[in-house]
């Protein structure tokens, strides 16, 4: 197992930072919609086309649209709320907006009339009716089902397909602004101001939004790369086409450019932008690959003895405690051996400091070559060294501890020969790493009492 394996953190998290501005983004997309909604109104009401336009407009947001948007505003205050009380006024709004939208459409469609084509206004470029383009009003029909599920449907897919349609409608709505501005020329999916489109827009993004944990919002809100580089990307990829058919739209009939160049000029934007968008994806998976690698070599120093290479004590309790964990979950076996140097203080006296430091090492690579792949040697301290062989039972651990006693026998040592005294412990079901530890720490002084250079086990169970 890699030491580095052993000190993954969560990249699943959410990032309360993010969900933080997420919540920000809806309360003020709630209130910008609130505040324009009213002004439409009122423009209406004070027979005022300027105010009814939102002073930028072309034509003036229609009385029913703005009776829309503030409901829709409503809706979204209340659902910022997670209780009974705001989910009922969500689903009230949710109705409202339904019903308002499916009868302009009807009324739009000449099934019924309501009078709304009666109730005009005076624009500059003649007469318009209080009736919203059909766009908006499907629009309202979908913010309205949007609001519904959110409230009464724990089923987020549903929601978020919603959400995703009412998306997709705003984006028309865009374009088609585009292409109207640069025609002079409305079509059936021309919305009434380009305040109304972009109005559409955000509040679709407020919805998706409003709930963070949903599968589509999740992606967007995770602390992880996937999360920065959805939070980055997503916007940019969904508004730059659009740009760009404005761009061409104007460009031809502002500057007279023919179609063929529109179209090689369309190419080319649409081209360089997916290119740049992968250039950065690239540049980005670059700077994390180059930040993981740093925070491997971070802790694989963090986790690593400097004298001996082997684990240190802090690697070692991490280990011992994932394997602990699996005792008690899935039953798996595994033993402990402490080793201590015999008379090791005796060495340095004799040698140097310099001289035992050189044994440490020598002790690192021995363990090292008499090893299993999946066993871990760890320095445990001074010249102390804990061995952990996962699924393995005492027996074999005994065995184990066997080899390395003989080993450190023939190997060459400076000056003198060295030999090491080795407690063996088997984990039981009820251990814990102090439990464990104590019982290996016994049998190892046991061993040093029998006269080191011997290898005790541990008893198996209390009783023994
Ligand atoms: P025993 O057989 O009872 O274990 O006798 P011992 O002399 O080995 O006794 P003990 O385990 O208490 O001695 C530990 C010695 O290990 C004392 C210290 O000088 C030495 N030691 C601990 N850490 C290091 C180290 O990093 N380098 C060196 N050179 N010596 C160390
Ligand atoms: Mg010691
Ligand atoms: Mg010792």
């Amino acid at each position: 197992m890699p030491l580095t394996s052993l000190a993954d953190g969560n990249a699943d998290a959410f990032d309360v930072v993010v969900l933080g501005r997420f919540r920000q983004f809806v309360q003020c997309v709630a209130w910008t919609t609130l505040a324009a909604g009213l002004l439409g109104l009122f423009g209406w009401l004070l027979r005022s086309p300027s105010l009814a336009a939102l002073f930028i407009g072309l034509q003036p947001i229609r009385a029913t649209a703005a009776m829309g948007f503030i409901i829709a505003a409503v809706a979204l205050f209340a659902v910022r709320k997670d209780v009974p009380a705001a989910r009922r006024v969500g689903i009230a709004c949710g109705l409202v907006l339904i019903a308002l939208g499916v009868l302009s459409l009807a009324d739009d469609f000449g099934y019924v009339d309501f009078g709304i084509n009666q109730w005009r206004l005076a624009a500059t470029d003649g007469e318009v009716s209080a009736r919203m383009p059909p766009i908006t009003a499907a629009s309202f029909v979908l913010l309205g089902a949007r609001a519904l599920t959110h409230c009464c449907q724990p089923d987020h897919k549903i929601g978020d397909g919603i959400a995703l349609l009412l998306l997709a409608l705003s984006m028309i709505s865009l374009a088609a602004l585009g292409v109207t501005v640069a025609r002079g020329a409305e079509s059936i999916a021309s919305p009434a101001t380009p305040v109304a489109a972009v109005l559409l827009f955000v509040n679709a993004l407020a919805w998706i939004a409003s709930r963070p944990t949903t599968p589509l919002c999740a992606v967007a809100a995770r602390r992880g790369f996937g999360g920065v580089l959805a939070r980055r990307l997503l916007l940019p990829a969904l508004l730059l086409p659009l740009l760009y058919s404005w761009l061409m739209q104007w460009a031809r009939n502002s500057l007279g450019l023919d179609d063929a160049l529109v179209i090689a000029m369309g190419a080319f934007f649409t081209g360089a932008s997916v290119a740049a968008l992968v250039w950065y994806v690239a540049r980005l998976i670059e700077r994390v690959d180059q930040q993981h690698q740093a925070m491997r070599d971070l802790s694989n120093i963090a986790l690593t003895d400097t004298l001996t290479q082997l684990p240190n004590r802090r690697a070692f309790d991490l280990l011992l405690t994932r394997l602990l964990d699996g005792r008690r979950e899935q039953d798996r076996a595994f033993c402990l051996l402490m080793l201590d140097l015999d008379r090791f203080k005796d060495y340095n006296d004799r040698y140097g400091h310099l001289a035992g430091d050189e044994i440490l090492r020598r002790v690192g690579a021995l363990l090292h070559a008499n090893l299993r792949p999946g066993d871990h040697a760890a320095r445990y301290g001074g010249e102390e060294f804990a061995v952990l062989l996962p699924e393995t039972p005492m027996s074999a651990a005994t065995q184990i501890a066997e080899r390395i006693r003989a080993a450190f026998t023939t190997a060459r040592w400076p000056h003198r020969s060295v030999t090491v005294s080795i407690g063996v412990a088997a984990a039981r079901a009820e251990d814990h790493a102090q439990t464990l530890i104590e019982r290996a720490d016994a049998a190892l002084y046991s061993a040093k009492g029998k006269g080191r250079n011997r290898v005790v086990n541990a008893p198996m169970s209390v009783a023994d």
